[in-house]
C-alpha cells in the first residue's frame, strides 16, 4: 500500500518521501494515486500564484546544433532537417510582435552553436533598451563560462538549460561521447553564479528511465532549487536514434509534474509543448490542473515552426500567435483560470 497523504505530507513540510514510496507511486501509477497527487499540487500552487498563468513567447531562434542528443531531431547528425537560423531582424520582430500581444517574457531558444555570442548579446542589448519592462530568457544550450557573462551583462534575465537526467549512466545511453553529464551540471552552476533565473528539467519516459532515475531527478532539483522546471513527455522523432521507441505517458508526465510542484511550491513551471503534443488539445490545461503555471506560446514565424522538428507530431499550433493566444485564454477559463499578463 502506498499512503498517499503520508507522501503529500512530506513534501509539504519541506522533506522528501522515501526513495521505495516515490518508485512505487510512479511504477504504479494508479490513475486515482496521480489525481490525488495533481489535486494536492495544484492547491499548493494556487496558494501561492492563484487561478492564474504566467505566458512567456517562444522565439526558435535557429534549429542548427552542434549537439548530438540521441533522442533530439535538431542534433548535428540529423541530415534530414531543413536547418535554418534566423536573422537578427527577424528574432527582434518576432519579439515585438510578442510584446505587443501582450507577452513580457521572450524566450530565446535554439540549437547549440558556438559563434553566436556577438550577435545574441546584441539582440539582448536591443531587447533590452526597448522593452524594459521585459524579461529576457535565453536557452541556447552549453556554453562557456565568459559567453553566459557576457550575455547576462548584455540584460539576459534567465536561462533554460534541462539537466536531462539526474543519472549518469542514463545520460551517458541518451547522448554520445563529446557530451558530459558533469560539463552540463557545471554549467547550470555557473548559471547560478552568474545571477540567472535558471531552469532545469527533464523529459519523462525517455528510452530507458526508471522510476529511480525519476528520483534522482527530484533529489537533483531539490539540491538544485532552480527558479524554472521544464518537464515534458519522451516523444520520438524518427530520423533519430531513438525514433523507434515509444514515447513517454502523459499520466507520469503529470503525476512528476505534480510531484515537482509539491516540492518546489515557487517554481514557474510550464505546461510544456511536448505535453501538448502527446495529449491532443487537453495537454496544456491538464498541465495546469497538475500544478503547472507557465504556458509558451509560440511565437516563431509560421514558415520556421514545422523546421523546428526536434521530435515528431510536434505542437506548432499552425495559426497566427495572436490566434493562439486568444485561444489559449478561452480555454483557461473553462477550468476557472486566467493569463497573468506580467513578466
Ligand atoms: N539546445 C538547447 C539545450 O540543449 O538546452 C535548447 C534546445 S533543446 C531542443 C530543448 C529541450 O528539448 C531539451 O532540453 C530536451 O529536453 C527537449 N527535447 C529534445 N528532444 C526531445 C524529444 N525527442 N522529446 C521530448 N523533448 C525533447
Amino acid at each position: 500500500m502506498i499512503d498517499i497523504d503520508h507522501i503529500i505530507n512530506t513534501f509539504r513540510n519541506g522533506k522528501l518521501p522515501s526513495e521505495e514510496s516515490l518508485v512505487q507511486l510512479i511504477e504504479r501509477g494508479h490513475k486515482e494515486d496521480v489525481e490525488r497527487v495533481c489535486e494536492a499540487a495544484r492547491k499548493v500552487c494556487e496558494e501561492r500564484f492563484g487561478h492564474r498563468v504566467w505566458l512567456r513567447g517562444l522565439v526558435e531562434v535557429w534549429s542548427r546544433c552542434e549537439g548530438g542528443c540521441f533522442y533530439c531531431g535538431l542534433r548535428a547528425e540529423n541530415g534530414a532537417l531543413d536547418r535554418y537560423e534566423m536573422s537578427e531582424g527577424e528574432i527582434v520582430g518576432a519579439c515585438r510582435e510578442a510584446y505587443r500581444l501582450g507577452l513580457r517574457t521572450f524566450v530565446l531558444q535554439g540549437g547549440q552553436v558556438h559563434g553566436r555570442d556577438k550577435v545574441v548579446e546584441r539582440i539582448v542589448r536591443t531587447l533590452k533598451e526597448e522593452f524594459p519592462d521585459a524579461a529576457i530568457t535565453l536557452s541556447l544550450g552549453e556554453q562557456p563560462r565568459e559567453v553566459y557573462e557576457l550575455w547576462r551583462k548584455a540584460g539576459a534575465d534567465r536561462y533554460l538549460l534541462r539537466h536531462e537526467t539526474a543519472s549518469e549512466e542514463h545520460y551517458r545511453r541518451l547522448h554520445p561521447e563529446r557530451m558530459d553529464y558533469h560539463h552540463r551540471r557545471e554549467c547550470l552552476g555557473w548559471l547560478k553564479e552568474l545571477g540567472y533565473w535558471v531552469g532545469a528539467g527533464m523529459m519523462v519516459g525517455s528510452p530507458w528511465q526508471r522510476a529511480e532515475d525519476l528520483v534522482a531527478d527530484l533529489r537533483y532539483l531539490r539540491e538544485l532549487r532552480p527558479e524554472m522546471v521544464g518537464i515534458g513527455p519522451f516523444m520520438p522523432q524518427s530520423d533519430t536514434p531513438l525514433g523507434e521507441w515509444p514515447r513517454g505517458s502523459v499520466e507520469r508526465t503529470l503525476l512528476v509534474v505534480a510531484l515537482v510542484r509539491l516540492m518546489l511550491p515557487n517554481a514557474m513551471i510550464p505546461a510544456t509543448t511536448a505535453l501538448a503534443s502527446a495529449d491532443g488539445e487537453n495537454g496544456t490545461l491538464r498541465g495546469v490542473l497538475a500544478g503547472a503555471n507557465v504556458v509558451m506560446p509560440n511565437v516563431t514565424p509560421q514558415r520556421y515552426r514545422s523546421r523546428y522538428a526536434i521530435y515528431d507530431n510536434k505542437k506548432s499550433n499552425g495559426s497566427e500567435a495572436a490566434e493562439g493566444v486568444d485561444r489559449l485564454r478561452a480555454d483557461l477559463q473553462t477550468i476557472g483560470y486566467e493569463i497573468y499578463w506580467g513578466k
